[in-house]
This record gives structure tokens, C-alpha cells and sequence, in this order.
């Protein structure tokens, strides 16, 4: 029988068992699919550990995620188009859900359809490579190592893990904390204090707001090639780079300064497959188009071999979801696979497409348009993908007027119809972050 490895059980991982799952309830020969996760629940990134540095296991802890973290964009841009929200929670519910209620979500759907016994909990993936006819898995469940033959590997392994850490001059005698965003978890460690951010892109935005909402003293978010420029309330400014530490004086380029007690290095993150042999292993930055992934899933060298979610991310769920049923197809043989020059080809046309955008409308466009190809080869369920371009051009205008106040904005759902009602409280004022508070109706 054929056997399918899916390695990751986040999202992505979560999608491919999905997008086999409902090809079997349709009666449909589905081949052998077991999943591979390294951590003892399902969620991916979405199952908050308070932990940093190494898991229990000794391995790199994968969570990224803090408390109090909230969607960052509506949504209705991220809703399984066979679950929907309204489905889910009974009712509708407000745009920008905190974390623990989008957990509630993805593994909702995952529990519904009865994927859970295909996931090999506390099993890292050591080592993937390619015999010339199957590939080869070798994974560490704790108690033992063992290698598995597999005809298809699909990683789902996520690109938010492996912390992009720059060293600037002064660094090494500054007598404060400095931590990279992976390791941020709890923002009140900052009350009191002034903190010095550096980046310009969605952590150093929301952390830096996370950190002025719980009681930070004041928060220098510093840019390497251009500003946010949002309205920021008041404690919070933006600087251009760090030229070196002083102590605890960071110097800038334009040669003001600000004392500081601690570093948060909102410096992004590295797509990062230590454990894939050379001729399989994805190199690349956070693009929106990925080299060598034809379709963004198949590794065009050997198109057995197929990685999902690996693009810079306007669109998740739905994107990853598209992308699974896309590689269930070519799996199940409903697909073809074009010749290597095709789809390098292909790609060509798309990265060529990826330098001329010019800003964030034409990046969700050129999102968009990728996952409209998705749609028009698969039979994933309708929805108004549109709309969902519409939200995300609304939402970004909405953070121009109100970085504080964007989240208390509400959308329709594309696949629904149903209008989101209005949160109780404002996020800003908001401070409970829990799933109960967050449904309760006022
Ligand atoms: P992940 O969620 O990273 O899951 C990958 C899984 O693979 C993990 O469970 C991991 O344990 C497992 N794994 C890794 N290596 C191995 C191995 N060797 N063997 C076995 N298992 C392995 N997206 C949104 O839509 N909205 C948001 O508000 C949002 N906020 C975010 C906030 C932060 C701080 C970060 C970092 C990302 C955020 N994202 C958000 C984007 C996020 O990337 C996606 O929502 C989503 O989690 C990606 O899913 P994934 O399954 O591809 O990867
Ligand atoms: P990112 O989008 O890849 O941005 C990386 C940032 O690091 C860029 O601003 C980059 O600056 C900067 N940088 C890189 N090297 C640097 C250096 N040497 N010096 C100074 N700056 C440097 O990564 P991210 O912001 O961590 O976001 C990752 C994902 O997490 C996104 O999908 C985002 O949506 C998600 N997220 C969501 C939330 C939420 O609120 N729900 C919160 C945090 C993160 P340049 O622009 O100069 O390259």
C-alpha cells in the first residue's frame, strides 16, 4: 500500500489529514498516511508553551507564541471553508479571536474528523532522504530511533521556530536581557521598564504594543529599512537602526540615543530542515514565492517530496488548506505532475511576478491569485476567496486609522455570509485573553 509521511501536526499538518480524511467519508481509496509530531499535542505553534530554549526532550522548543497574542488579521481571512467559525462555536463570533480560541478551532475540526490516531505524538523526525525508489524516515519516538519506508513525505514543520538573531556592536557587555521574539512569552516582564524592540514587521508591531498595554515604561522599536509609521499611543516611538550599545545606551544611526533595561529582537525567523538531506532540503527566505516548490508544494526535483505552508503568510489556514488538498490530488494521481522544466518555468513566472509588487494591496493580490489557482485544480469547498482580498485591503487601511483600535473592527464571513458581531471590549483595554471571556455576550 501506498504510504504518505506527513511531518508536523500544526495547521498544515492538520489540513493534509484533513484534505485525506474527506476523500475517504466520499469513499475514495486513501493510501496509509501517518504523521509525525514532535510535541505531545496537536496545534503547531498555536499550543502555547510556557517554555523556552529546549523542550523536555532536549530538542529546540518549536512554540513561538506569548500569552495574551490575538489573530493579527480578521478571521474570516483564515476560516476552513467545511468548518466554518458559525459552525464551530454555535454562533457567530467577533474578527480577531485571542489565541486560545483559534486552538479551539483548528483542533475542533481536526477532532471532528477523527485524524488523532494517525499522529505519532513525542516523535521527532531525525532524518529524510531518498533511495532512488521510497524515501527513507528516521524518527525518535524517546523510548527508540527507527527508519520507515515511505513512497510521499509531506513537511509541514512550520518557518516561525528558528530565531534569526543579529549581533550588534555592544551587545556582549549589555548589562540587560536580551531575548529574541521565539523566546517571548509574557509581556508584564516588561512593566516598568523601557524596552528597545528592533524590527519593523507583525512581532516587532505587536510586541511592542503587547508590552505598552501591559505596563511597559516606555518602548523603542527600531527599523533596519523602513518605519511601521503607525499611530502609535504614547510610549511607544519609532527610531531608525542601531548602530551600537553603550552600556545601556543604544545609539542609533541618526545619532539620537535612548537608555534601555531590555532587548527584544523582533528579527524574524529561518526556514530551517536540519533533519532533510541536502538534495530534498528547501533553502529559502520568507517569500511569498518559494523557490523550487512548484504550485508552492511540489520540490520539483523529486515532486514525491512536498513541503506545505512554506510562503510568507497573508493567508494561513485556508492557504494551507489548499495547498493539501492540492498534494492529496497529485498524491490520489487526480492531478498530473509537469516535466521538471514546466515547472521550474512556472515558478520563473511567478518570482518574476514577485518583484515588481509594490506594496501591500498588490502583495494580497498576488496571495490571492496564488490560492485562486489552488481552488480552480481542487475540489475544496467554495468560498469567497474576493472577499477575503477585500478584508485584507480593509484591514490593513484599518490599521493605518488605529493600530490600538484595528482588532475592534468586524467582517463577513466568506464562506458563510454571516456577519461577526462587534467584541465587548476594546483589545486595548481588553486584558483577558481567555476563551470564556472572549465568547461571553454582553
Ligand atoms: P506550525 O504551526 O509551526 O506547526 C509545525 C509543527 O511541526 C509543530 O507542531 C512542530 O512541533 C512540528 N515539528 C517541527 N519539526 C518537527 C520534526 N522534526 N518532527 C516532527 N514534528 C516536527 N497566523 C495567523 O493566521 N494568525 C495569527 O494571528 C498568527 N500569529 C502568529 C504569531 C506568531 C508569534 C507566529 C510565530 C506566527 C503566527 N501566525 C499567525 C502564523 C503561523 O505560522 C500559522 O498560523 C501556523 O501556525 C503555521 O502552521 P504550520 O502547521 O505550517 O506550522
Ligand atoms: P518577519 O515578518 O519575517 O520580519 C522580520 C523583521 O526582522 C523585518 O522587519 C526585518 O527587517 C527585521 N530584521 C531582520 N534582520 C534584522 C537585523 N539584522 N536588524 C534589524 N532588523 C532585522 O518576522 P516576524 O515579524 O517575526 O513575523 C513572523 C510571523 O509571525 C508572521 O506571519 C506574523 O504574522 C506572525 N506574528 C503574528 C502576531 C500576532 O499578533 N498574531 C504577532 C507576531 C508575529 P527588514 O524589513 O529590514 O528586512
Amino acid at each position: 500500500m501506498t504510504r504518505v509521511a506527513v511531518i508536523g501536526a500544526g495547521p498544515s499538518g492538520l489540513a493534509q489529514l484533513q484534505a485525506f480524511a474527506t476523500a475517504a467519508r466520499a469513499g475514495i481509496e486513501v493510501p496509509e498516511v501517518v504523521c509525525f509530531e514532535k510535541q505531545g499535542d496537536w496545534g503547531g505553534l498555536w499550543n502555547y508553551t510556557w517554555r523556552t530554549g529546549l523542550d523536555e526532550h532536549g530538542d529546540p522548543v518549536h512554540g513561538s507564541m506569548y500569552r495574551y497574542l490575538w489573530s493579527n488579521g480578521p478571521k474570516e481571512c483564515l476560516e476552513f471553508a467545511d468548518y466554518p467559525f458559525d459552525t464551530h462555536f454555535g454562533k457567530p463570533i467577533p474578527s480577531f479571536p485571542p489565541r486560545a480560541v483559534l486552538y479551539d478551532y483548528i483542533t475542533g475540526r481536526a477532532r471532528a474528523s477523527g485524524v488523532r490516531d494517525q499522529i505519532r505524538f513525542n516523535t521527532a523526525v531525525r532524518w529524510v532522504s531518498w533511495d532512488g525508489s521510497r524515501f527513507s524516515v528516521s524518527v525518535d519516538d524517546r523510548t527508540g530511533s527507527r527508519t520507515e519506508e515511505f513512497d510521499y513525505v509531506i513537511v509541514a514543520t512550520g518557518h516561525f521556530s528558528t530565531p534569526n538573531v543579529p549581533e550588534y556592536p555592544g551587545f556582549d557587555t549589555f548589562p540587560g536581557r536580551i531575548m529574541h521574539s521565539h523566546d517571548f512569552r509574557d509581556a508584564s516582564e516588561f512593566a516598568g521598564r523601557d524596552l528597545l524592540v528592533m524590527g519593523s514587521s507583525y512581532s516587532a508591531e505587536d510586541i511592542a504594543l503587547q508590552s505598552a498595554k501591559y505596563g511597559a515604561k516606555s518602548v523603542t522599536i527600531s527599523y533596519r529599512s523602513a518605519p511601521m509609521g503607525f499611530g502609535w499611543p504614547s510610549g511607544i516611538s519609532e527610531v531608525p537602526g542601531l548602530e551600537r550599545m553603550d552600556g545601556r545606551t543604544a545609539v542609533f544611526t541618526d545619532g539620537t540615543s535612548r537608555e534601555v533595561d531590555a532587548i527584544v529582537l523582533c528579527t524574524g525567523y529561518q526556514h530551517s530542515f536540519p533533519f532533510i538531506a541536502d538534495d530534498l532540503r528547501l533553502r529559502t527566505a520568507n517569500l511569498l514565492c518559494t523557490p523550487n516548490l512548484y504550485n508552492g508544494v511540489l520540490w520539483i526535483d523529486n515532486p514525491r517530496m512536498m513541503y506545505l505552508g512554506m510562503q510568507d503568510q497573508y493567508y494561513t489556514f485556508s492557504m494551507f488548506d489548499l495547498q493539501a488538498w492540492y498534494a492529496r490530488d497529485v498524491i490520489l494521481g487526480r492531478l498530473p505532475v509537469p516535466p521538471r522544466e514546466d515547472m521550474a518555468a512556472h515558478i520563473d513566472g511567478w518570482t518574476a511576478r514577485l518583484q515588481t509588487l509594490a506594496n501591500p494591496e498588490e502583495e494580497i493580490d498576488y496571495q490571492a491569485d496564488y490560492l485562486r489557482d489552488l481552488m480552480k485544480d481542487t475540489d475544496y469547498p467554495d468560498f469567497d476567496l474576493d472577499l477575503t482580498r477585500r478584508h485584507f485591503k480593509v484591514w490593513e487601511h484599518h490599521k493605518e486609522e488605529s493600530i490600538t483600535g484595528y482588532r475592534d473592527r468586524a467582517f463577513t464571513s466568506p464562506c458563510t455570509g454571516s456577519q461577526a458581531p462587534l467584541h465587548h471590549t476594546p483589545w486595548w483595554t481588553e486584558p483577558d485573553d481567555t476563551l470564556a471571556t472572549f465568547l461571553r455576550t454582553e
